[in-house]
């Protein structure tokens, strides 16, 4: 079939919509701007490459909050076991580590990365590099529809070689959200997609950090320091785990799970108090029983430490939040310790969060994941307007977004482009 495909996006969304549109016998093209593939991928894979999770399909797809109505049907044809069996089909074995999270032996992503641009160019597909999508032409002078050239989408590319003007019978956009812009995916697409017609919600910072107002002498000590332990609780949510004291604030798995709430929560308020328990495994009649205890001449600071073992930065963290009178009174150091409120003042920006939210919304989208406002294009990724906790959600709603995308352009050009 001599019908062009072009992928703009060459992230685990886009090689898998290549994939599946190449597996069908049509002709592939994957644009991307940046000198190599998949560099946000290879990124996941520094810190450990957690692909998927292995609970149960009805709490994996719970992750994906308000927009589980709209992933779940895309992970029950591509979901955790058939990213696995994927995984596997490449010669890379996978395991579930203690989490119940899933990784590829040896957890890395780049010999997997490999052995997948391999089998896409052993089947066809063709990359262009240092091709930057600069949106559909025409668009802003002629309207919505006028970049849909007698049925075909006429794309515009900033390449080395000078501007280049490429016609693709179907588009399928996989240009990922707007973090770690270094790594590719800047969400320059936004404005658009908007000129295409479609709804985009404002990229937001997701699974990201927060700035806390540090005294100067707190940032300057506790800065890079792990805070390893404590239950976090924030409205609904609440968890034990670890998160990072930085120079503007706190990031880190504990405060990335709240994030998305605090996020919000800061956006309609200007802040939000989260609270932290400090001594997870102690009570706070133990707490109270031991730091009643006299404290002849020792400091407060090594009556803590001697009596409930709190110090370093736990004990920084408490003199930051705790008036100096509540600290010498055992009920109320006591209760600081089970639940230390800290204001919050601002998500960390959007370049330094893990992933975005916001994005093309699927009202947008018809069910096949195409434009409703231009017949041929479909998206898919991070672009989306959804967004998930880390623990393999991210990896497994693109890939499953590309799986559905090229499924769909697959089908739409069998009948549609005679
Ligand atoms: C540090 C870090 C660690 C992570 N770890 C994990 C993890 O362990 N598990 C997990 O599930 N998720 C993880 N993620 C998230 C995951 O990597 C992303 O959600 C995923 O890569 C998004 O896939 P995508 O294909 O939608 O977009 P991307 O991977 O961002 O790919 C988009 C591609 O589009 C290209 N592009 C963008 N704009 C243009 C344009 N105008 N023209 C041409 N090309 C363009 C980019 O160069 C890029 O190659 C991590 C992210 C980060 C930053």
């Amino acid at each position: 079939m001599d019908k062009t495909v072009a992928v703009i996006g060459g992230g685990p969304a886009g090689l898998m919509a290549a994939e599946v549109i190449s597996a069908g016998g049509v002709k592939v093209d994957v644009y991307d701007s940046m000198p190599s593939l998949g560099r946000k991928f290879l990124m996941a894979g520094k810190s450990g490459l957690n692909i998927t999770h292995s609970e149960s399909f009805e709490q994996f797809v719970s992750r994906y909050g308000k927009r589980r109505e709209q992933i779940e049907p895309l992970l029950k044809n591509f979901g955790p076991d058939e990213l696995r069996q994927w995984v596997h089909g490449l010669g890379m074995e996978t395991f579930v580590g203690t989490s119940g999270r899933v990784f590829p032996v040896g957890m890395k992503a780049s010999p997997l990365l490999r052995a997948w641009l391999k089998r896409l160019d052993a089947s066809g597909v063709i990359f262009h590099l240092r091709h930057k999508w600069r949106g559909f032409i025409n668009l802003a002078q002629d309207g919505v529809l006028a970049a849909v050239l007698g049925g075909k989408s006429m794309l515009e590319f900033e390449t080395p070689e000078g501007i280049k003007h490429i016609k693709a019978d179907v588009v399928v956009l996989s240009l990922g959200g707007g973090s770690w812009s270094r790594l590719g995916s800047d969400g320059a697409w936004v404005p658009w997609l908007k000129q295409a017609g479609a709804e985009v919600e404002a990229l937001k910072p997701s699974n990201c950090g927060f700035d806390v107002e540090w005294s100067p002498h707190f940032r300057d000590r506790f800065d890079g320091y792990p805070i390893k332990s404590a239950i976090l609780s924030f409205g609904s949510f609440r968890q034990q785990g670890e998160f990072i004291v930085t120079r503007e604030g706190v990031e880190g798995s504990l405060i990335y799970a709240a994030s998305a709430m605090i996020r919000d929560e800061i956006y309609a308020s200007g802040k939000a108090i989260i609270s932290l328990d400090l001594s997870p495994d102690r009570s706070l009649e133990w707490l109270v029983e031991k730091l009643s205890k006299l404290r002849g001449s020792r400091t407060v600071a090594s009556h803590l430490e001697k009596t409930v073992g709190i110090k370093g930065v736990k004990a920084g963290l408490l003199r930051e939040f705790v008036s100096k009178e509540n600290f010498t009174i055992a009920e109320r150091l006591a209760y600081s310790i089970k639940h230390l409120q800290i204001p919050l003042i601002a998500p960390r920006p959007l370049d330094e969060a893990i992933s975005s939210a916001g994005g093309v919304t699927f009202e947008s989208l018809d069910e096949h994941l195409m434009l409703r406002t231009m017949p041929g294009v479909f998206c898919a990724g991070e672009m989306l307007d959804w967004e998930a906790p880390t623990g393999g959600y991210l990896l497994t709603a693109c890939f499953a977004s590309g799986y559905a995308a090229g499924n769909s352009a697959t089908t739409w050009i069998d009948s549609n482009c005679k």
